[in-house]
């Protein structure tokens, strides 16, 4: 692949994502959702679409896309309905999904992504509900395929961006501030590794300078971050090689295959028509009223972005900082709690940004399985600017809570890391420091003051760390000056 090529040509993405609510029950069925449980355990012929039976929406689905719609800037249509989208699938018992077609319930939104050069505003155009169909399982049996219903009918929602999109870093961006929205939101647990958000990634090139689009393929089966950016990369490079050499793409569906790192075509694309949409007879519209909309918005947690701004404005936070601990709503929690124990921003963000973050990263686990609770971490600092303990032991005993369930005092304590303040148990140590150090009482008399450093080191190792280090450097700068 020459570099001139990719000069010429542009790139445009947009990605279609769907996220699995965390809804206690399916979405047209009383039927409870529990992840883990046994194949085929949590179906009801109302999941099967038997002869008889009839859906009824999940209120929490209506209000859960709501949330999403009113956190992307979306317009939420007063009146949307409900289409069935029919295809066979032996994971589809029913013959159709229930989804929305041409009324999607919120649609004209946005998100906006940073980089590390530029900000960037990705139009929404729509975000729909639909159910999620079962699982076919290839991999247990040698020779059947099997199926799995339980997830047949969970809620999703697909969240589908404008074509805005132009390099596959853009589209990691997005996927992460997609994936940050509905973590804050509380409304899907953003596991791409698990399934819990999925991403079809629609990639087509032109030349640079062109306004029309060229021919998309549709990505599937990328099932990390990691791996959209890869798919997508490849599928540039492989389309602009394509046409470079004379071809053309052909719109189609391609799978990204993790083994070979590449796409590989899986089949022609479907068109909408193929799938006989129509409105959906067993179900009412959604009417969605203004006291219905005051009242989602006023659950609405405070998002990212504005907790962002929040921390830099008040909490005094460089932009990288906040941008670091507002990526989890959980972890922002963490620190806002530490923070207002403390009644000190900066120390809190010293510690959660430097100790906290580091165990989380060792540990690869998320804070909300981080076993020091905030509390104690303030408890700790607090020992620390009270100067019961200096930094050194600070950590020391941070180390120590990872293994015991134990207040940070108690350790210290135990740890013979309590600071000594006692002038009377200080002042002989830096009588002797004086005394066995003659030559550099000298200098420092003859003004190279910044031997003060030397003499508190050799307090601090005397005292075996223990001294409070303020007020030996008080005692020894009153002996100096004496
Ligand atoms: P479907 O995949 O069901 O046909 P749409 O027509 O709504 O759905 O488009 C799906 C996605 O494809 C959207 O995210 C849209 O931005 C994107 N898209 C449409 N045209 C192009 C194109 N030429 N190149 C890249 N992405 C495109
Ligand atoms: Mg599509």
């Amino acid at each position: 692949m020459s570099t001139i090529a990719h000069e010429k040509y542009e790139a445009v993405i947009g990605l279609e994502v769907h996220a699995q609510l965390l809804t206690k029950s399916k979405a047209f069925a009383p039927v409870t959702i529990q992840y883990g449980g046994a194949p085929n355990t949590q179906v009801t012929p109302l999941c099967l679409g038997h002869p008889g039976t009839l859906p009824v929406v999940n209120e929490n689905l209506v209000r859960y896309i709501i949330k999403m719609g009113l956190a992307t800037h979306c317009s939420v249509a007063e009146k949307s309905i409900f289409a069935r989208k029919n295809y066979f699938y032996p994971d589809l018992p029913k013959g159709y999904q229930i989804s929305q077609y041409d009324t999607p319930i919120c649609f004209d939104g946005f998100v906006d992504i940073s980089l590390d050069e530029y900000d960037k505003r990705i139009g929404l155009t729509r975000i729909h509900m639909e159910e999620d169909a079962g699982k076919s399982i290839h991999d247990q049996d040698p020779y059947n395929t099997l199926v799995d219903l339980n997830r047949a009918g969970t809620p999703l929602i697909e969240i589908v961006s404008e074509p805005d999109l132009r390099t596959p870093q853009e589209a990691y961006a997005y996927l992460s501030k997609i994936k940050q929205i509905v973590q804050y939101l509380e409304i899907c647990d953003g596991n791409m590794e698990e399934g819990s958000l999925r991403c079809d990634a629609n990639v087509s090139v032109r030349p640079r300078g062109q306004k029309e689009f060229g021919t998309r393929t549709e990505l599937k089966n990328m099932n990390s971050f990691r791996n959209v950016e890869r798919a997508i990369h490849y599928e540039i490079y492989r389309q602009i090689e394509l046409i470079e050499e004379g071809g053309e793409v052909v719109q189609q569906t391609r799978l990204w295959d993790t083994s070979t790192e590449q796409t590989r075509a899986m089949r022609s694309k479907e068109e909408a028509h193929d799938y006989r949409y129509f409105p959906e007879p067993d179900l009412p519209p959604i009417i969605v009223t203004n006291e219905l909309l005051d009242e989602i918005r006023e659950e609405l947690p405070e998002l990212a972005d504005v907790r962002r701004k929040r921390f830099m404005e008040e909490m005094g936070m460089s932009e990288d900082d906040a941008n670091t601990i507002t990526e989890s709503r959980y972890l922002a929690d963490y620190y806002e709690e530490v923070a207002n124990n403390l009644g000190n921003p900066k120390a809190a963000s010293n510690i959660v940004l430097s100790e906290v973050l580091r165990v989380l990263n060792e540990q690869s686990i998320d804070i909300r399985d981080f076993t020091i609770s905030a509390q104690r971490v303030s408890d700790l600092v607090k020992l620390k600017e009270d100067d019961k303990i200096n930094s050194s032991a600070m950590q020391q005993i941070f180390n120590a809570m990872l293994k015991e369930d134990k207040e940070p005092e108690e350790l210290a304590k135990e740890m013979n890391l309590i600071q000594v303040s006692d002038s009377g148990f200080l002042e002989p140590i830096v009588d002797k420091i004086i005394e066995d150090n003659p030559d550099e009482v000298a200098r420092y008399r003859d003004g190279k003051k910044q031997l003060i450093g030397f003499f508190i080191g050799q307090a601090m190792k005397a005292s075996q760390g223990k001294a409070n280090p303020k007020l030996v450097k008080d005692l020894i700068t009153k002996k100096l000056n004496d």
